[in-house]
This record gives structure tokens, C-alpha cells and sequence, in this order.
């Protein structure tokens, strides 16, 4: 059971192949070209490095948490205290080179059952011990950093026991499932039955059907089977206040949809126990392809007129000019000469990549490639759209990779209407740029609707190794109040708030949306043991 920070950031993410971690040759060499020197960072330090207070977990309540789960499901170790004290943003990462201190949870406790949930719920609640929960600990804004609040002592609540499905309705494709279950999981759980949720975020393999819905995640084929709130038509919540289930009907007028409040709660209203999900029947053909048009605003206008028109891919993805180049070059091969004038022959001088990824929908496929042949744009070829699936869960791998070599790498991600995107994408890049100096910017549209669009940033610069922390903070802020300046952008489309983002929840709510949050805390949450800090509550 004794796990170790280092486990818990690299082994969760090891690679079916060396391949997927490391950095090959030509994007080490690209990377010193374009960055310039690097100077190697810190490496993760071993946790004898990290000075992890006693717990302060009062007797009390080590012994009724312990009547409830187990003697061995409440751990104290320093260990897999450490291994929880955070989630994976860059600034996560840092933490784990540069040791000083981190908000290490006083106990580990992991329930086996919703009731079991609820009872230690209960006990928390008697003694005043703060609550985080815990799902796949993949949260990039501080969801899951140990904050203490006002109490005491705090402890981490982790999911992982709750993994199994619960029932399938084939007749009215549903599926329930435990909230600690993981995306693979879920996949071929309900595989077993002909069914598949199309939920995949880049950190499918690792985040959890309840984080899903805490967070309202948005995954790589959104287009087509929607976002996770899209998809969730139940949920069973245990909180201080007592059990509470949400979800009878395909849909309802009874009153405001209360499993609203519930989704992107954030662990803050009540631990989700179980979640009620539309299933589809799997999908019998699969065709990933790759097309390039002229220009961003180019390629994010003929998005727009897919989605207006119903015929997005089910994965759809389009990169600017600067992510373009950077994936092509870092494929190898692709940015040589040739291609670049078969491009321009064709009438495309900047290459954008579009990669569509059709789940079936062969007549739909049909007219998009007519709508976009249109727009101008040159097919690639099923390589380019089964090149990016091949390698779309690399990026969390070669994170560690790119921290190893000494550089700051990390992403951020707004949405706003079509007729503001190319003004949120300027104002963005322009913020990104004036507080980095000279760093690669890339972004990308990967998820469209009729009425907008997402943008999602990775950003690449040296690291600063005298101020790691503050040169990315200083950015971060730069970018937040960019985004949310005279109401331009959302601060987060599915990374949701944690502690990162809810400076800006005000802006974006209004002071009576933050008074309707922390009138449903005090109802659910009274006594303020939840998830203290996050969402600003
Ligand atoms: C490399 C990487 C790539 C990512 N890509 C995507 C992406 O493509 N799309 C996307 O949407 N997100 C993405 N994320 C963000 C993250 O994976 C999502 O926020 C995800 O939904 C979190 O799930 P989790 O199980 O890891 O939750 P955790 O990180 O464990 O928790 C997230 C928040 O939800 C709360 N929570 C967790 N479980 C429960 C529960 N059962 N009941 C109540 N509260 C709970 C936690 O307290 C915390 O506040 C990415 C993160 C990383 C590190």
C-alpha cells in the first residue's frame, strides 16, 4: 500500500512503451534550437526530502474513521500523504523538485461503498476535520490540494474503492457507476455490453468517472458524444446534510436542475458516491483523418460552419499556426520542403492541421469533406489523423521530460463565442508573450460548438531557475486577466475553478451567483468541512 510521490506522478501515466515518455532526438534538438540553452532542471525529489508534519488527525477521530473503513483503508503515512498533497498542474510539478512545504492531507481514508461515504462523512463532520476528495488526483487548478480551512485537521478521501458498475439499462442506455472508477475502466466495463461513454480527456487512463462530473470535463470527442455533464443523467451525492439523489427522468421542469449545482461542485457541496451516464452502442467504424487549411482564422471558420451545420466530426481539432508547425516538426519528416510547396500549390502558405475523428456518420463525413474542400482545405490523408491518435496521451508522459531538460511547460484553456474568438486568441497570445519574453505559444480549438469555441494554449519557454514559481504565476495572471477582461472569455472551459481560478469566479458569476454557491454550501456543507478553499468557498 506505501506509495511515494514519485510513484504517484510517474507510474500512473507509465507508457505501454519507452516510446510515449521520452523526448526523441529531433524534438530535443528542435527544442534547444527554438528555446535556445537549456539549463537541466531539479529532479523530483525523493520524499525523505519533503518535511511532512505529524498528523494532527485528532484520537477520536482516527478511531471512528477506522471503524468505518478499516484499520488498513486509514492511512497515516508519510508516504501516501505526499503522494496526495496535490494534483498535476506545472506548478504541482514544480512542487515535487523543489521541495518546501505542501498541504499534505493529516490522513488518507478510502471508503468502499457509498455508505461508507457517508459515515465517514459523519465522523468528519462530529470532529470538525476537513474533506477533500480525491478521484484520479489529476486536477491542473489545486481541485485537490489539502487546504485545511477553518479546521483542524483535514483528510483526503480517496475514490479508489468505489470502482465498480453498478447496473447497465440497455433498453434505456444508461449506465450507473461508482464514482471512483476510472476511464479505461468504464470503457471496458461497459464494452462488455456493446455500449461506450466517448468520454476520453487527455487524462482518460488516469481521472475518474466522479471528477469527470466534479469538474465538468470536456474530453478529446466532446463534438460527438458531448461534454461529461452532457452525458450524466443521475447523480448520488453523500453529504454532511444526508444522502441526496438527483436524476428520475430523461428530463424534468420540477424547478431549477438541481444536478447542475451538483456537477462542478467541485467536492465543495457533497462527495459524488455514484454517477447515472447516457451510454451509446459502440461504434462500428472508426476514421481518423488529417486536413490542412490556410490560416487560423480560416481553419476556425470553416469549424464554424461544421458545427452550425451539424456535421463536426466526433472528434474535431483544429491547431494554429504555431502548434501546426511545432507537430509537424516534432512527427519529423513532415515540415521538408516538398510538402511545405505541395501546401502552397495548393493555395496553403500556413498550414493548419484539422484532425477529424468520425465514430461512423458516414453520410455526415461526406458533406463536411464538401464544406471544407470549399474552405480550401488539402487532405493529408488518414496517416495525419491516425498519427495524432496514436500519440494523444503522450503530452501528460513527456511532461516530466520536458521539466527533466529545464523547461517551463504548461497549459491553459477559455472558450468564448465565434465572434470573440479570434479577439480572445490575440489577447491571450499577446499576454502569454509579454510576460514570457520570447516563448513558443501554440493553441488549438478542440471543442466546437454552434454558438463557439474553445482554445486551449500550451505555452514552452525556459524555465527561470532562480524563480520557477513566480514565472509562471506572472503569466498565468496575465493570461486570467486577459481572458476575463470586459467579460472576453471564460477563466476555464473544463479545467474547472480549484483554488487556481477562483479569484475570477466573481467576475464571471456576479456577486449573487457567489451568493446562490455559498447559500447551497451552508445547506449541503453547514459546518464547512468540504473541500475547503475551492470555488472560493
Ligand atoms: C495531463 C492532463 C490532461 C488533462 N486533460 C483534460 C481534458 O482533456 N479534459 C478535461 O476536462 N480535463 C482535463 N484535465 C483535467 C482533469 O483531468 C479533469 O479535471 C478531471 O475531470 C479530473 O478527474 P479526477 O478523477 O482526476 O479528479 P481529481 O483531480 O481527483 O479531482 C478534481 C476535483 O473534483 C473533486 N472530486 C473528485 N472526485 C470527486 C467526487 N467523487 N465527488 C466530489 N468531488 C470530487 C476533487 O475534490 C477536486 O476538486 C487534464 C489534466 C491533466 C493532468
Amino acid at each position: 500500500m506505501t506509495e511515494t510521490v514519485d510513484q504517484r506522478l510517474r507510474s500512473a501515466w507509465t507508457p505501454a512503451s519507452a516510446e510515449a515518455a521520452a523526448l526523441p532526438p529531433h524534438a530535443v534538438r528542435w527544442l534547444t534550437r527554438r528555446l535556445g540553452p537549456l539549463e537541466p532542471g531539479a529532479p523530483v525529489a525523493p520524499d525523505t526530502a519533503f518535511a511532512v508534519p505529524d498528523s494532527r488527525l485528532p484520537d477520536a477521530a482516527r478511531t471512528a474513521l477506522a471503524d468505518v473503513v478499516g484499520a488498513s483503508y486509514l492511512r497515516l503515512g508519510p508516504g501516501e500523504r505526499l503522494g496526495r498533497a496535490g494534483g498535476l498542474s506545472y506548478v504541482d510539478l514544480l512542487r515535487r523538485r523543489y521541495p518546501g512545504v505542501l498541504p499534505v492531507p493529516d490522513a488518507v481514508v478510502s471508503p468502499a461503498d457509498p455508505g461508507e461515504v457517508q459515515r465517514v462523512l459523519d465522523v468528519c463532520v462530529a470532529h470538525g476535520v476537513g474533506v477533500v476528495p480525491f478521484g484520479g488526483g489529476t486536477s491542473v487548478v489545486g481541485g485537490v490540494a489539502a487546504l485545511r480551512g477553518e479546521c483542524e485537521a483535514v483528510v483526503t478521501l480517496d475514490l479508489e474503492r468505489l470502482d465498480r458498475l453498478v447496473s447497465v439499462d440497455p433498453v434505456s442506455r444508461l449506465a450507473v457507476f461508482e464514482a471512483g472508477v476510472r476511464g479505461p475502466d468504464a470503457e471496458r466495463l461497459l464494452a462488455a455490453h456493446g455500449f461506450t461513454l466517448g468520454h476520453v480527456p487527455q487524462s482518460f487512463e488516469r481521472a475518474t468517472l466522479g471528477g469527470f462530473a466534479a469538474t465538468r470535463s470536456a474530453g478529446q470527442a466532446s463534438s460527438g458524444y458531448g461534454r461529461f455533464e452532457d452525458m450524466v443523467q443521475g447523480v448520488h451525492l453523500a453529504t454532511p446534510a444526508g444522502s441526496w439523489r438527483l436524476g428520475v427522468a430523461p428530463a424534468s421542469a420540477a424547478g431549477p436542475d438541481l444536478r447542475a449545482l451538483a456537477l462542478g461542485s467541485e467536492g465543495t457541496l457533497g462527495v459524488l458516491t455514484e454517477v447515472t451516464v447516457r451510454v451509446r452502442p459502440l461504434p462500428t467504424r472508426e476514421r481518423y483523418e488529417g486536413v490542412v487549411l490556410d490560416g487560423f482564422q480560416r481553419a476556425t471558420d470553416a469549424v464554424r460552419l461544421l458545427a452550425q451545420q451539424g456535421l463536426l466530426a466526433d472528434v474535431t481539432r483544429v491547431s494554429d499556426e504555431s502548434e501546426t508547425a511545432v507537430s509537424l516538426a516534432l512527427k519529423g519528416g513532415f515540415t521538408t520542403a516538398a510538402l511545405r510547396r505541395y501546401l502552397a500549390a495548393r493555395g496553403v502558405r500556413e498550414p493548419c492541421l484539422l484532425i477529424l475523428g468520425w465514430h461512423g456518420r458516414a453520410p455526415q463525413r461526406r458533406r463536411a469533406r464538401a464544406l471544407l474542400r470549399a474552405a480550401g482545405a488539402v487532405s493529408l490523408g488518414r496517416a495525419a489523423g491516425q498519427a495524432w491518435r496514436h500519440g494523444r496521451f503522450h503530452g501528460p508522459r513527456q511532461r516530466d521530460a520536458l521539466l527533466d531538460l529545464g523547461v517551463c511547460v504548461e497549459t491553459l484553456e477559455t472558450a468564448t463565442h465565434w465572434s470573440r474568438l479570434g479577439e480572445l486568441y490575440e489577447a491571450v497570445s499577446t499576454a502569454l508573450r509579454d510576460s514570457l519574453g520570447d516563448p513558443v505559444v501554440m493553441c488549438h480549438v478542440s471543442h466546437a460548438y454552434e454558438t463557439g469555441a474553445s482554445l486551449y494554449f500550451t505555452v514552452l519557454t525556459p524555465r527561470d531557475p532562480h524563480d520557477p514559481f513566480g514565472q509562471w504565476e506572472r503569466a498565468k495572471r496575465a493570461a486570467g486577466d486577459a481572458i476575463t477582461e470586459g467579460g472576453l472569455g471564460t477563466i476555464t472551459h473544463h479545467h474547472a475553478v480549484g483554488t487556481d481560478h477562483a479569484p475570477y469566479l466573481r467576475s464571471e458569476v456576479g456577486d449573487v451567483g457567489v451568493a446562490v454557491l455559498a447559500a447551497a454550501k451552508r445547506a449541503t456543507d453547514p459546518t464547512g468541512v468540504l473541500n475547503p478553499g475551492k470555488l472560493g468557498l
